[in-house]
């Protein structure tokens, strides 16, 4: 029998100090404990949202380590600055001047994955008992990082059309946040971006009202169909809007490579608080990422990967009208790596997921997403991880699953 209880919160020892409140009131994340319970040969997971591990350019990859370790030698094993690697950098910032946002690799740091981004900027920019505003769903596990660094989150409405943008202001009036976070682009959880013009009036509140916006983007790249929307950097001036970025969708989430793109202000306090974290991103890593962007590898494998993944989401989008029940709705996304969809009312996806696990196939509940009132009939559905004959099968047992 599957129980879907979160790791137990960390108990006390007789004769030791508990651990740091911090950590006591922070839950561990419950998809990530669901996740561990639910990843067993057979089914058919739709819950993990694992990049597609026969993408990864393997090949590519050992070329460019190989590169690194025979050219740069001991130089590539070395410590190395804390903001990263020049070329990296550069790169990256080259990709967003591309994207319509002008950017200088001065104004980018390098960390282990975009998580540690979010950890940092939540270090550099929270103090205890500031106000952060979230979207409502949201990405857990940041809000995990605001949470340990004493955050208040509040939750602001959003749905497919983005962020309710009068809800903001009114919400920023009374709260006078520090930041709002959102995943503006293919969201994690609910595959839903905003569009240009929501984009410019939540910048425009922020400007209003005297925030910061963190925009957390590392889905962007992973576009299927539709137009390209200009990053909420490129709206307003600088300082105002911090973004975060990451190799891990388009490149290899291993390697653990990501970037904090700001201004000075808060590069400083970035700086500083890594260096308490880890020093800097690994050397090697850093080094063989800048010979393969170098090497032109990465567009190419970027467009491999849109390819599979645009036939992936049509697979599972060709699945859900059969598999879910009348009255269901659910996100079209236009990229990233999932598909959002609510039941009608009365139902409990919770609930519902024992009896998926039971036919050999998951998904995540929606309920852990939403930072203040959860709504239990909603689901996460990922379709990167699973061939589209695979995908196809998967809604055939969601289906049987759910009819009973
Ligand atoms: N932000 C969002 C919205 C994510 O979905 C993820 C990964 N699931 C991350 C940040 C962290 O990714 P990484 O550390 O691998 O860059």
């Amino acid at each position: 029998m599957t129980t879907l209880q979160p790791t137990p919160a960390p108990t006390t020892v007789p004769g030791l100090p508990p651990l740091a409140a911090r950590v006591r009131a922070v839950p561990s994340s419950v998809i990530r404990d669901l996740l561990a319970l639910i990843e067993r040969p057979g089914v058919i997971s739709f819950a993990g949202g694992l990049p597609a591990p026969e993408l990864f350019d393997v090949e590519g990859a050992r070329a460019s380590f190989d590169a690194v370790l025979a050219e740069a030698g001991p130089r590539a094993l070395q410590y190395s600055p804390t903001e990263g690697n020049r070329a990296l950098r550069d790169a990256v910032a080259a990709r967003y001047t591309e994207r319509g946002l002008p950017t200088d690799g001065a104004d980018v740091v390098i960390t282990t994955g975009s998580q540690q981004g979010l950890n940092l900027l939540a270090t550099a920019l929270v103090d205890p008992g500031d106000v952060v505003l979230v979207e409502s769903p949201s990405y857990l596990a940041a809000l995990q990082c605001f949470a340990l660094a004493g955050a208040k989150l509040v939750a602001v409405p959003s749905g497919e059309d983005g962020v309710d943008v009068e809800a903001l202001a009114a919400l920023a009036d009374r709260w006078a946040p520090k930041l709002l976070y959102t995943v503006p682009t293919f969201q994690n959880p609910t595959g839903r971006t905003l569009d240009l013009a929501n984009r410019q009036a939540v910048v425009a509140v922020a400007e209003r009202h005297g925030f910061r916006v963190l925009e957390d983007d590392p889905y962007a790249e992973l576009r299927y169909s539709g137009e390209p929307v200009l990053p909420m950097a490129a709206l307003t001036g600088p300082g105002r809007v911090v973004s975060t970025g990451s190799f891990s969708k388009i490149l290899a989430p291993g390697l653990r490579l990501g970037w904090v793109r700001t201004d000075p202000s808060v590069r400083a306090g970035v700086v500083v608080a890594k260096q308490a974290a880890d020093l800097h991103t690994s050397t090697v890593d850093q080094a063989a990422a800048a010979h393969y962007l170098a090497a032109g590898r990465l567009d190419a494998a970027v467009d491999r990967t849109r390819q599979e993944y645009r036939r992936r989401r049509d697979a599972l989008l060709a699945g859900l009208p059969a598999a879910l029940p009348p009255g269901s709705r659910w996100t079209t996304p236009d990229g990233g790596m999932f598909v959002w969809a609510t039941l009608p009312e009365g139902w409990d996806t919770t609930a519902l997921l024992p009896r998926a696990l039971e036919h050999d196939v998951a998904f995540v509940p929606g309920a852990p997403f939403f930072p203040g009132d959860p709504q239990p009939s909603t689901m996460r559905l990922s379709f990167t991880t699973y061939g589209p004959d695979a995908i196809a099968e998967g809604t055939r047992r969601l289906a049987a699953a759910l009819a009973g």
